[in-house]
């Protein structure tokens, strides 16, 4: 029988990894003849839900077993337990994993749950519901939310290439050599993404905390992220390497938009005032709503910093309390729809020339040269705007976000297993001591 399993909260502030513990699994199931018929899928949930670690990632996993589900979520916890009291140290961290099984077959009486967590926020209780409903096997804490919205996932694909340290190197920086990122872009880009910043020259594919993660490499195509595993050059030895399927990169988050807090709003709307802070962050009201657009976002930002009144934009924005303006969306897209290319001004004085002031409305305009009080209209005049229609996006991206030039073609024809075999043939030749 296929059955898909979800797992999610096993990390901890200290260590480890749902996507580590994903591969790790994958190996023992592997090598104790239970069959990994797909890749695994590192599905990323909503990005606002604060009590996230990082990125609010959870992991599928479709097996064949011989046995009930019932043995199976058994056999799933087991090793969660031990991930989590020996390796993540989640539970002394307070983290609270969770795991789910469902018939392969059922897996589509979870896509609601899957909508609403990449959106919106699902509480424990409706999850218990679901769970039961349609039959999901669950075990642990709060990871249960991820692990039914993971089963439920449907939708466009990315991958993700995941390499993993070894143990005694977890203390110790993380060193990749740069050259070998850029070449590796180069080479490969725009199959794969994200994997350097060539503003501040740094790489992206590090992650900086204490997790096993060695490097990651986004991209549309598993032959460009095999090659990758070979061209990037590392100083330390890997541990692992495991692709995933992914729902990063595809504005997944943007599946059903609103406007309450921790969903994402999506809407258009007239800009009435913009207003640049001191140390640039932008803030922007328009149709009763404020908008941040923070420093960091670089591109966003400036073109933020352009807006004038009467700009037509489409806003695309995580929506968060502030202390300041109550409700808050934090841009991370902006859509150019019409410019307002046009200002009225006061005349210019018909007898001398000069400029005008108002005398309120009705009362005609007073030349601020000679003093000439005189009747007049308000002059259209073009604007000159350093700014075109169209999308601007934050420079970093966030996981969900689908980069600007990224096409998401078809899924590539391609087994798990063989790449699976291919990923363990590659670290067999970088490490010869390595078992396979
Ligand atoms: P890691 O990548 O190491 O797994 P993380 O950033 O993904 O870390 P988690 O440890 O998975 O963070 O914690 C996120 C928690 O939030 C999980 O328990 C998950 O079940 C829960 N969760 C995810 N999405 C939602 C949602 N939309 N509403 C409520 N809870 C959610």
């Amino acid at each position: 029988m296929k059955y898909v399993i979800g797992v999610d909260d096993h990390d901890s502030p200290i260590g480890g990894c749902t996507t580590h513990f994903s591969t790790l699994l994958i190996n023992y199931f592997i090598s104790n003849g239970i069959r990994v018929v797909d890749f695994p899928y590192l599905i990323r949930l909503n990005p606002n839900i604060p009590w996230k670690t990082r990125g609010n990632a959870a992991v599928r996993i479709t097996v064949e077993f011989d046995g009930t589900k019932r043995e199976l979520a058994d056999l799933v916890w087991e090793k969660s337990l031990e991930y989590v009291n020996w390796f993540s140290r989640g539970l002394e961290f307070k983290r609270k994993p969770g795991i789910a099984v469902l018939e392969e077959e059922r897996s589509d009486e979870l896509y609601s749950i899957y909508v609403k967590a990449v959106s919106d926020v699902v509480t424990l209780d409706l999850a218990k519901r679901v769970a039961e409903r349609s039959g999901a096997e669950v075990r642990g804490y709060r990871g249960i939310i991820g692990s039914l919205a993971s089963i439920g996932f449907k939708g466009k694909v990315t991958y993700e290439l995941i390499t993993y340290r070894q143990e005694d190197y977890l203390d110790k920086d993380r060193e990749v050599d740069e050259k070998s990122v850029t070449y590796f872009d180069e080479l490969t880009f725009p199959k794969t993404f994200a994997n350097y910043d060539y503003v501040k020259r740094k790489s992206l594919i590090t992650p900086h905390g204490k997790d096993p993660v060695l490097y990651g490499i986004r991209g549309t195509s598993v032959t460009h992220l095999l090659l990758g595993l070979e061209v990037v050059k590392t100083k330390e030895p890997i541990s692992d390497a495991m692709i995933f399927k992914s729902n990063q990169g595809t504005d997944a988050h943007l599946i059903r938009p609103g406007d309450k807090f921790y969903q994402t709003f999506r809407g258009l709307c007239t800009v009435e005032k913009s207003e640049v802070r001191r140390g640039g962050d932008v803030v922007i009201s328009c149709n009763e709503l404020h908008m941040i657009v923070y420093k960091e976002t670089g591109e966003l930002n400036l073109a933020a910093q352009l807006l004038k009144q009467g700009d037509q934009v489409e806003i695309v924005g995580a929506v968060k309390p502030s202390t300041e303006l109550g409700k808050v969306i934090e841009a991370e897209r902006i859509r150019v729809v019409s410019l307002n290319a046009y200002e009225y001004r006061n005349p210019r004085c018909p007898k001398c020339g000069g400029p005008s002031e108002s005398l309120g409305k009705g009362k005609g305009f007073r030349c601020k040269k000679c003093g000439y009080k005189f009747q007049g209209e308000k002059v259209k005049v073009e604007i000159p705007r350093g700014l075109s229609l169209g999308t601007y996006q934050a420079r970093y991206y966030r996981h969900l976000t689908k980069p600007i030039f990224l096409e998401l073609g078809e899924e590539e024809k391609i087994e798990f297993e063989e790449v699976y075999k291919r990923l363990r043939e590659i670290l067999s030749s970088m490490n010869p001591k390595r078992r396979p």
